[in-house]
């Protein structure tokens, strides 16, 4: 068994804030390895120590496996804790850091492959029995075959690359007219972004929900499950608004579910906090894919748990955590986590970005706040546009809804316009509110953009104050729009 004094962290914003938070708890220190353009955040002012690995751009720093392994060795770290996104699912990294004498925060390179790998993951799933979306996944790459599969599987079709994630890198085939081009272009794609240009077809679903388990192996490899997160509020495949548990299943489902969820772990010899992703629909359901790491809406898990993922997955790589065989695990209440993205709904959700005036997270009872910048840091345009998580508690969803809204009503963001005004719509929604909506609920009723709230004469008149204010203290924020009241801010 080990005992980490000091850990590494591999990223930036809340994510970075959440791990450092979960080392200070276990007395454990920490190093940041950050880029030259994240010195003005939250992350960075808390580190015990911070190591710049690189200028802005993410193939510069936070991507560079050998910088972050060089900071890490130099900032006298023994593990590394990649977060999620960058080199979380990254298998070479992962390697790279055992190689380096250092013990990485996730599952090992060999299950980082079987799984993580959307290809290998799905013949994995197969040897388990999993119900898999109708597809082809053949090694034959040629544009002609291709077309030939989606024609066999039947249009719509969707085109994934193998190597691809967080919504990129996926097209939608409706007919054989643009099939090629589609085809070639997620083969483009997936070579400029991810570094490999296979793809995949699927059948496309077109009501599906998004429902997916929590997993975790413990040091001896055990694997559990930690019950079910549903996500099918998204925007361009995209998650918005996740939730604990799912709305959708019976106790029936969930069982199935979870056991097929720790069917596919337990093959893929996974130790630490991993996803099972699934597509539900009428009634049946379907594997999507494993993520190796932990997730982002893995809040919402703890919340109606009671437990802390992030020091269960430090204990795990300190081969230091072991399952409770006596515990019965029971859900409590429910939970909501949206994500708070620094854009403008009322343009389409063009980006944001400037520097951060006033910011308040209003406290209170089953409340809980995960944010990488306060007043006066710059959200800059280099990175993904999540600023802020807020997630509720309550004791059933309706109340959780009500709560949620009205913490969102109350959240003050001066500087940047934020996804705010169109959550709140969001969780009005009679679809959402009644738990039925499925992936394709944004693009059916919430298409368009937001139209920009007409304020009354004394709104108009605080508003303008706020941003002189504002603009007094915090020079320079940009913004996409003219208006003078351009940010959100409370009671719109
Ligand atoms: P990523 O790794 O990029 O997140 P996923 O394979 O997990 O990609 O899919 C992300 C989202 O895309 C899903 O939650 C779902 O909304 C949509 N999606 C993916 N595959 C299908 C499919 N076969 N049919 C319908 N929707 C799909």
């Amino acid at each position: 068994m080990k005992k980490f004094t000091r850990i590494a962290i591999a990223n930036r914003g809340e994510v970075a804030v959440r791990i450092i938070k979960a080392c200070e708890e276990m007395g454990i220190e920490t190093v940041l390895l950050h880029s030259e353009a994240d010195i003005n955040s939250r992350a960075f002012r808390m580190a015990t120590k911070t190591i710049c690995i690189g200028p802005a751009p993410t193939a510069e720093s936070y991507l560079n496996i050998q910088a972050n392994i060089n900071g890490a060795l130099a900032g006298g770290a023994q593990a590394i804790h990649p977060g999620f996104g960058f080199l979380s699912e990254n298998a070479d990294f992962a390697e790279a850091v055992g190689k380096a004498g250092l013990t990485f925060i996730g599952p090992s390179p060999e299950a980082i492959r079987a799984l993580g790998d959307k290809v290998h993951c799905k013949e994995l799933a197969k040897q388990a029995g999993l119900p898999l979306v109708p597809g082809y996944q053949g090694e034959n790459q040629d544009v002609e075959h291709l077309i030939q599969q989606a024609e066999k599987i039947g249009y719509p079709v969707i085109v994934k690359a193998a190597a691809g994630g967080g919504g990129r890198g996926m097209k939608l085939l409706k007919s054989s007219t643009d099939a090629r081009e589609l085809i070639e272009s997620a083969q483009r794609e997936g070579q400029s972004a991810f570094g490999s240009p296979k793809v995949f077809l699927e059948k496309y679903l077109d009501r599906a929900k998004h429902i997916e388990f929590q997993v975790f192996g413990d040091s001896t490899g055990n694997v559990q499950h930690f019950f079910d997160r549903e996500c099918s509020v998204q925007r361009r495949h995209q998650k918005i608004i996740e939730e604990a548990t799912s709305p959708s299943l019976t106790d029936e489902l969930r069982r199935r579910m979870g056991e097929a969820a720790c069917a596919i772990a337990t093959l893929g010899k996974y130790k630490g906090a991993g996803t099972v992703e699934f597509l539900l629909q009428d009634g049946e359901f379907y594997l999507l894919e494993v993520n190796t790491r932990l997730q982002v809406e893995h809040p919402v898990t703890e919340e109606v748990l009671g437990v802390d993922l992030v020091k269960m997955q430090i204990l795990t790589a300190q081969g230091d955590y072991v399952h409770d065989a006596k515990q019965i695990r029971v859900p409590r209440g429910h939970s909501i986590e949206c994500r708070i993205y620094a854009e403008n709904p009322f343009l389409g959700g063009v980006p944001s970005t400037g520097l951060l005036g006033h910011v308040e997270w209003p406290e209170g009872p089953g409340r809980r706040y995960e944010y990488g910048f306060d007043a006066n840091d710059t959200i800059t345009p280099f990175y993904d546009p999540m600023i802020a998580k807020v997630i509720v508690w309550d004791e059933s969803r309706p109340r959780a809804i009500q709560k949620m809204i009205r913490v969102l009503k109350d959240s003050v963001v001066f500087g940047v316009h934020t996804n705010i005004p169109y959550l709140i719509e969001i969780l009005s929604h009679k679809e959402f509110v009644m738990g039925t909506m499925t992936t394709r609920f944004i693009e059916t009723y919430f298409g368009e953009s937001l139209k920009e709230p007409t304020l009354t004469d004394i709104e108009k008149t605080v508003a303008a104050g706020a941003l002189l204010q504002l603009r007094g203290g915090a020079n320079g924020a940009s913004t996409t729009s003219s208006s003078p009241w351009a940010s959100y801010w409370r009671g719109i």
